[in-house]
């Protein structure tokens, strides 16, 4: 089947970890005999360069006529930012993405792997355990998008949200976990807030077309203790906006490395699939960064996107073995460990499904 992405690589490391994704994807597409055809467009410093704006009309007709949107960063130097080219860029290219596109749910998955134990805060024998669970977080409801108001010595921020806007991070989170280790943790604050209420309300409705779906509740206070503590207890957790924002944070520290996580924004039709970090001015073109998170981010694309679940998993599967094979790039090796380049570590990962 034929299935056509679009392909922004963005700046700094952007296009070399891209570069990387692309040919863990061609490979996937000779195995599994699928094509994909992919439709390269320029975004953020490097689509200012050309056509003065970080989100120019072109690219974003090609994704309009594509099937899903590949990400690769935006952004220059954090000294850098007051320069025109660098200036709002990520907040242009990606807040432009999400509200044409409607991206309004995350998806972020966090995974220890036994082998990088040592790079992660957490100790041994809570890694043992095995840490593999995804966050689905509401991104364009909630406390962040109500009305703020100070009048004097008194400020506002309202959190609110209707039935609509709860349902659709739900259907998610529940179809995940159905693909998964089928466990739904709903986490709220439905002690205190009515928002949280309707949350469960909606969940406990929602629950009966799942099933499968083992759903259970947890207050965030707890639920960013368990994170810590006991996060192999996890598989799906869903959330609203602010809580996700900071639950995902937490777990983003897990892994050891923003060069291991990839994440998705799901639209109403599209979905963008990218790495969690950001364009690493400090190492860019210098062949040294990380190329998983992006790969990952291909393997999550095939999963939601195009359903070619054997697929994604040949992907993660792959990257687990070059990583059990004793491969690193300098962010996740020890100090008497030989370091991989970005395109050795590609071509390493690529042996894996070949
Ligand atoms: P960053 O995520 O780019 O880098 C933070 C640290 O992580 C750096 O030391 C970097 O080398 C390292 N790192 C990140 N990805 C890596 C990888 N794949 N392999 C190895 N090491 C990796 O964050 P920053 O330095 O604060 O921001 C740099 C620029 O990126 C800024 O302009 C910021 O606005 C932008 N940014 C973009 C996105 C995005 O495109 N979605 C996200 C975050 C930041």
């Amino acid at each position: 089947m034929n299935h056509s992405i679009a392909v922004l690589p963005g700046d700094g490391i952007g296009p070399e970890v891209m570069a990387e994704a692309i040919k863990v994807l061609d490979a996937i597409a000779k195995k599994f005999n699928h094509e994909f055809t992919y439709r390269q467009a320029l975004i953020g410093g490097a689509a200012f360069v050309k056509y003065g704006q970080h989100l120019p009309e072109e690219t974003v007709e090609i994704c309009k006529n594509s099937n899903a949107i590949l990400f690769g960063s935006v952004g220059g130097p954090v000294d850098q930012q007051d320069q025109p080219k660098w200036k709002d860029c990520e907040k242009n290219a990606l807040l432009g993405l999400r509200k044409i596109f409607d991206l309004a749910v995350n998806v972020r998955p966090a995974k220890v792997y036994p082998m990088l134990a040592s790079l992660s805060p957490l100790k041994a024998e809570i890694i043992e355990k095995g840490i593999d669970l995804v966050i689905i977080r509401e991104l364009v409801g909630g406390i962040y998008f109500g009305e703020h108001k100070t009048e004097g010595d008194l400020a506002h921020d309202v959190m609110s949200y209707d039935r609509a806007q709860i349902e659709r991070p739900l259907h998610f989170a529940f179809q995940a976990a159905q693909k998964r280790r089928k466990k739904l943790t709903v986490v709220d604050k439905a002690n205190v807030l009515d928002t949280s209420r309707l949350w469960r309300k909606v969940a406990q409705e929602m629950a009966p077309q799942y099933p499968n779906v083992a759903m259970d509740f947890l207050f965030v206070d707890n639920a960013a203790m368990q994170l810590i503590k006991n996060p192999s207890s996890f598989d799906v957790i869903v959330t609203e906006n602010m809580f996700g924002d900071i639950l995902s944070d937490i777990a983003s520290v897990l892994p050891g490395s923003l060069g291991l996580m990839p994440s998705a924004s799901l639209g109403n039709k599209l979905h963008l699939y990218e790495p969690i970090g950001g364009s690493a001015p400090d190492i860019a073109g210098q062949n040294k960064a990380n190329p998983i998170a992006q790969i990952l981010s291909t393997a999550l694309m095939l999963r939601y996107s195009f359903a070619l679940e054997e697929e994604a998993q040949a992907i993660e599967n792959a990257v687990q073995t070059a990583l059990e094979s004793g491969a690193r790039t300098g962010d996740i090796a020890s100090s008497d460990e030989l370091i991989l380049s970005t395109v050795e570590m590609g071509q390493k990962i690529l042996e894996k499904i070949l």
